[in-house]
């Protein structure tokens, strides 16, 4: 070629560009095009550079965004023109330490197709290898423990690649090509079986051993990607019973893991999106519909329409379910609130009372991270917890900001690191008040400032004076750092707007259980003008005592009393009603008495309390086994036929007070007409429905408002989110809700780092 015909061009690439066979790719495509030049990891990206004919170039760059491998995300390319140097030759120049990075490091992947065909093949060299793995699949976010991501780095750095595994490492057309975890039979990690008190059990094959204990209806603590899991077979109901007393986990329901999709079939429903969230590389569990009558034992999901399924997500998931499994549960490996066992030495010691048997390996898992749990609702995925398989891809931010570390809520905790137009949450770390879970949290932080490489100049945190993330956040700030205190649930709705990529004045719903007020007292049923630097409250639920405060979480028959108490005061006891015959009459003076006197009885304005309150009047719990139940089973026994509702009232005072008055005189109405409760359910919440989308109309009409966004853990509720997106839209509103950020407090930081970096 001459060379006035060659052209030379620069581009720098921006996104999840590393550890995903990126460099590879580019190298083929260059191959294909024809095109000379070379690829580096830089601290500004990914840089190429290009030369060749016009023709070619142009060709190259066009096709360079489409046909990425699985994993690789661009979010940006820059391209400028560049000297020609005479190249004869695309060439992968060696990373150097320290200089790459700001580059993005990709979650966990399930086992891909390619890897899969070759854990079947009896020819091939990696036939049944628990660990195989490539550049499109198999662990990252958990093994790593530094950057540059490279191998010395990872938790496979005490596993020195065999002859053929460095030849595949080496060779840019191989699919291992820098593939960190790479590994076989021969040079890699290996599993175990461990008896109760953690003896090494000998045996030919530990997986098919595994696989025979836990069809004798046996609990196995299996180690996993980012943690063990607890597991028997979902068919077996003893097993499962005992699995639930061991773990002290009564009623909360239980995921299950199935081999495929025609096997998911036989006890659930799959729409078309959910199987595409079942398929995904990321495989998180995904909220189904159970089929009647229920194949699987019915202690997997108690008194719940829905069921957590997953599809195996690594090969020795793969190995263990080929053994004949309907479906196997797979819960997180711990006591109840306690963050997930990691560490065999730990499992053995933590997961002792709990587990028969032991299936462990020894490639060590650095940062844990529990199952992603979603639910596809109203024409959108909605993450519920953000973990496995997501974590550490950012949330794309509108505009940079400054590094800002947001410390979180208190439960279903995560952490929010800033670094430019990227906002990095943490995996769900958990509740804090259990204090492994608090070391967690702790540990966390430091982790992902180091792997992330962001030093926070902000801290942000709630405004409850007793969360420990507060604590933490106001223990750092002694060491100079700027702190901002953000309130709950404007936290919650700066976060729709972020992930939504929006800014700017709107109106935001924050129906959650409860958080800190700015007048002291526990919200949670909010209606706030809000942008990003400040909030006002348009309109809220009218405060009602929590008799016992937390004491009235766990026992939502107080709500109802507190709720009963104030419609009908004294004659309250003369109403007919189920839970006076269930709930001792001593207690109830008793906490009719607390209200009266105001005695431990924090005000609260929550939509969680009020829901609670409905689903004890209606019989349906009085005592919750965990956070949320008694408004998660009055939406499951919703009759979706009935589409009456009860009337409502606000005053105006303090913005506007929403008044119960009408709603809880309407439950009350058809309990003593013997209506089911499924239809009270139903009017129950398209009352709440009719009554937000009124409430926003009179906002509008007051503020010319016209953008509505949704956020706050009642959200998870399908009925509710979707009612209030159909009917908001149908008046012409602009309705946000979450979609890759959880609703629930584990999308607090976020909202958090955002609010402080605009404060700033
Ligand atoms: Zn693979
Ligand atoms: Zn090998
Ligand atoms: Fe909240």
């Amino acid at each position: 070629m001459k060379s006035d015909e060659i052209v030379a061009r620069k581009l720098t690439v921006n996104g999840i560009v590393q550890g995903v066979g990126f460099r590879p790719h580019i190298y083929q495509l260059a191959h294909s095009h024809q095109v000379m030049g070379e690829i580096a990891n830089t601290s500004s990206g990914v840089f190429i550079h290009v030369e060749g004919s016009p023709k070619n170039i142009d060709r190259f760059c066009r096709s360079l965004p489409s046909g990425l491998p699985p994993l690789a995300q661009i979010t940006d390319i820059v391209e400028t023109q560049d000297t020609v140097r005479g190249l004869d030759d695309f060439s992968i120049l060696p990373s150097t330490a320290g200089l790459m990075r700001s580059t993005l490091i990709s979650p966990d992947v399930s086992v891909c197709d390619d890897c899969l065909k070759e854990l079947f093949d009896p020819a091939d060299r990696r036939f049944r290898y628990p660990f195989i793995n490539c550049t499109n699949c198999g662990p990252r976010y958990t093994i790593i423990d530094d950057i540059p991501y490279d191998r010395c780095n990872t938790s496979m750095k005490n596993f020195i690649m065999c002859g053929p595994c460095q030849s595949e490492y080496d060779d840019p057309r191989n699919r291992r090509f820098h593939a960190q975890p790479n590994a076989c039979s021969a040079c890699g990690p290996r599993v175990a079986l461990h008896g109760p008190d953690g003896g090494l059990i000998s045996c030919e094959n530990p997986i098919e051993q595994a696989a025979r204990y836990l069809k004798q209806g046996k609990i196995l603590a299996i180690k996993g990607l980012g943690g063990f899991h607890l597991s028997v077979d979902a068919l077996n109901t003893p097993a499962v019973e005992r699995l639930r007393r061991r773990k002290h986990r009564e009623e909360k329901p239980l995921a299950v893991m199935s081999m495929n999709l025609e096997t998911i079939l036989d006890f659930a429903r799959i729409a078309s999106e959910e199987k595409a969230l079942l398929t995904s590389f990321r495989c998180p569990i995904v909220l189904l519909n159970k089929k009647k009558p229920f194949l699987l034992s019915d202690a997997v999901s108690p008194r719940n329409v829905t069921i957590g399924v997953m599809l195996p997500y690594t090969p020795l998931h793969y190995l263990l379910l080929n053994q004949g499994f309907t479906a196997l549960v797979m819960t997180s490996g711990n006591m109840s609130e306690e963050p997930i066992a990691i560490d065999n030495d730990d499992a053995f010691a933590r997961l002792s009372g709990m587990a028969d048997y032991f299936l462990v390996h020894d490639r060590r898992i650095y940062l844990r991270s529990d199952d992603s749990l979603v639910r596809h609702v109203a024409d959108s995925d909605r993450l519920i917890r953000r973990s496995r398989g997501v974590v550490p891809v950012p949330v794309f931010l509108r505009r940079p900001l400054p590094p800002v570390l947001a410390c979180g809520a208190e439960l279903k905790n995560t952490v929010c690191l800033t670094s430019g137009n990227r906002a990095f949450l943490s995996q769900h770390i958990g509740d804090l008040e259990n204090s492994a879970t608090y070391d967690f949290f702790c540990m966390t932080i430091e982790h992902i400032k180091r792997i992330l490489d962001i030093t926070p100049q902000v801290l942000a945190c709630d405004m409850h004076p007793d969360y420990l993330s507060t604590r933490y956040a106001l223990e750092q700030q002694l060491s100079g750092i700027n702190l901002v205190q953000v309130q709950h649930h404007h936290a919650h709705i700066v976060s729709c707007m972020a992930e939504n990529r929006i800014d700017g004045k709107l109106i935001g719903i924050a129906f959650d259980g409860t958080g800190y007020g700015a007048d002291g007292t526990l919200w949670g049923g909010e209606f706030l003008i809000a942008d990003e630097t400040s909030f006002g409250r348009a309109a809220h639920l009218a405060y009602i005592p929590m008799p016992g405060g937390a004491a009235a979480i766990r026992e939502p028959w107080r709500m109802a009393a507190s709720y009963l108490f104030m419609v009908f005061g004294e004659k309250m006891l003369d109403i007919d009603l189920p839970m006076f015959r269930k709930i001792d009459a001593k207690k109830l003076i008793f906490v009719q008495d607390m209200i009266v006197k105001g005695v431990n009885c924090p005000r609260t304005s929550s939509m969680g309390r009020l829901c609670d309150a409905v689903a004890a009047m209606i019989g349906i719990r009085y005592t919750v086994a965990y956070e949320g139940q008694a408004a998660l089973e009055l939406e499951m026994m919703a009759d979706d036929g009935e589409s009456g509702s009860y009337p409502f009232e606000w005053v105006s005072e303090d913005g506007y007070q929403i008044l119960p008055h009408q709603i809880i005189q309407g439950v009350v109405c058809d309990i003593e007409k013997h209506v089911s409760p499924a239809v009270i359910s139903a009017r129950f919440h398209q009352t709440i429905i009719r009554m937000a989308t009124a409430l926003c109309r009179v906002i509008r009409q007051d503020s010319s408002l016209n953008r509505v966004a949704l956020s706050g853990g009642v959200f998870q509720n399908a009925i509710l989110l979707k009612g209030l997106i159909r009917e908001l839209s149908a008046d012409r509103f602009e309705v946000f809700s979450h979609s890759l950020v959880p609703t629930n407090d584990g999308g607090i930081s976020l909202g958090q780092a955002v609010c402080a970096a605009y404060e700033l």
